[in-house]
């Protein structure tokens, strides 16, 4: 296995690997950079093809939470782990607890929250070992309707940008990918703001509940990307901005909260060449990590009017990356990258 030499290493400043022999728990603690505070980020656990797909998703995981996290103005730094396992058949309260201790280990220069395969259950028996644990059920809330907001807002800057428009979103249509926590609120929000929706979901019930509450068009789900719309908002899957998808893309904004929507970077800049916006997705999907942040766990009081005063943040973000991206003739994905950067690495 290499560490240094391995694709996804980037000046990480610490990685752990954790072995239990009693529970056989088999984990690895990437801490990417703490300039601007201890790294929080997911704890996921996954079957792994091998320890090496472990350690890149951790690596890649947990540098990705220091860009999101500075671009959210959070003193946080990034940080992920990985339980490898298959969380089905294999999570055990005694192997929850001995990853708590592996994160105590580190005295509290990793702060582990929910991902996939953890439940708020399992964030409990962490939570019995070490404090450095966020979203238990002492303190967890639901984080979608937070991360809807924050993209509503994100969509609004956009607009503002790209269409020039500053009266609101009334007749503005929007193709929404995904009804689930995060799509289905976020629909919500754009009908009680007048915009005129095109949905599609896997799941054809909560399509017909879109179609029954909000009016909404139903799109096949293969389909909807290529719909012919304003804004087309992911809310499902990752890497769905790829070379299968990217020239069927008719709207002129691709703003949603799915993460990791480009396949690659080159395809922020192919977004750019054809003249349609793209809204960051770690700095539009912000609003989960924005309300962990205002939180009991790292001192807060979980006030609505001081969490929702940061979500609006998201909009004046994005809206100085759309202008920095035009005066700089970049893609905003770089832009935005550039701005992350400026934040963390000055702030030694
Ligand atoms: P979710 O699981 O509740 O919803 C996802 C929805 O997408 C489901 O309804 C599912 O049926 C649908 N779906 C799956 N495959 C599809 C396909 N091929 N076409 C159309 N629909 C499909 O998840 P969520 O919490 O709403 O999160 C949505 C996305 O936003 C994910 O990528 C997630 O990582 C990201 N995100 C979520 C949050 C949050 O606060 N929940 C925060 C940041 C990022």
């Amino acid at each position: 296995m290499t560490v240094f030499a391995a694709p996804d290493y980037d000046g990480h400043e610490h990685v752990s690997f954790g072995y239990d022999p009693e529970t056989g728990l088999r984990a690895v603690i990437a801490i990417h950079n703490t300039n601007l505070g201890p790294a929080v980020g997911g704890c996921r656990m996954w079957s792994y093809t091998n320890d090496q797909a472990a350690l890149s998703d951790a690596l890649r995981l947990s540098r990705g939470m220091t860009y999101k996290s500075a671009l959210a103005g959070l003193p946080f730094g990034g940080g992920k782990s990985v339980i490898i396992g298959d969380a089905k058949t294999e999570k055990t309260a005694q192997l929850m607890q001995a990853m708590g201790r592996f994160v105590e280990s580190l005295g509290g220069r990793y702060v582990a929250a929910e991902d996939i395969g953890m439940k708020v259950s399992d964030m409990d028996e962490m939570a019995k070992v070490t404090k450095h644990v966020t979203g238990t059920s002492a303190t967890s809330g639901n984080p979608s309707p937070f991360t809807a907001y924050g993209v509503l807002r994100g969509i609004e800057a956009a607009v503002e940008h790209r269409l020039q428009r500053n009266d609101g979103l009334a007749g503005t249509r929007v193709a929404i990918q995904g009804l689930g926590a995060v799509g289905f609120d976020l629909a919500r929000r754009l009908h009680e703001k007048g915009a005129r929706l095109h949905v599609a979901d896997i799941n054809t019930e909560a399509v017909a509940k879109a179609v029954d509450m909000f009016d909404a068009t139903p799109v096949n789900a293969g389909e909807i990307h290529a719909a012919d719309v304003d804004v087309f908002s992911p809310c499902a899957l990752g890497a769905l901005i790829n070379d299968d998808t990217i020239d069927a893309v008719q709207a002129k904004i691709v703003a949603g909260s799915a993460n990791n929507q480009l396949s690659n970077d080159s395809h922020g800049t192919a977004l750019a060449a054809r003249g349609i916006l793209y809204a960051p997705d770690y700095v539009i999907n912000a609003g989960g990590i924005i309300e962990i942040a205002h939180g009991p766990d790292f001192g807060g009081t979980h006030d609505d009017a001081e969490i929702y005063a940061h979500l609006d943040r998201i909009h004046d973000t994005l809206a100085e990356i759309f202008q920095r991206a035009d005066v700089e003739n970049a893609p905003t994905n770089r832009i935005a990258d550039t701005m992350a950067e400026e934040r963390f690495q000055l702030s030694v």
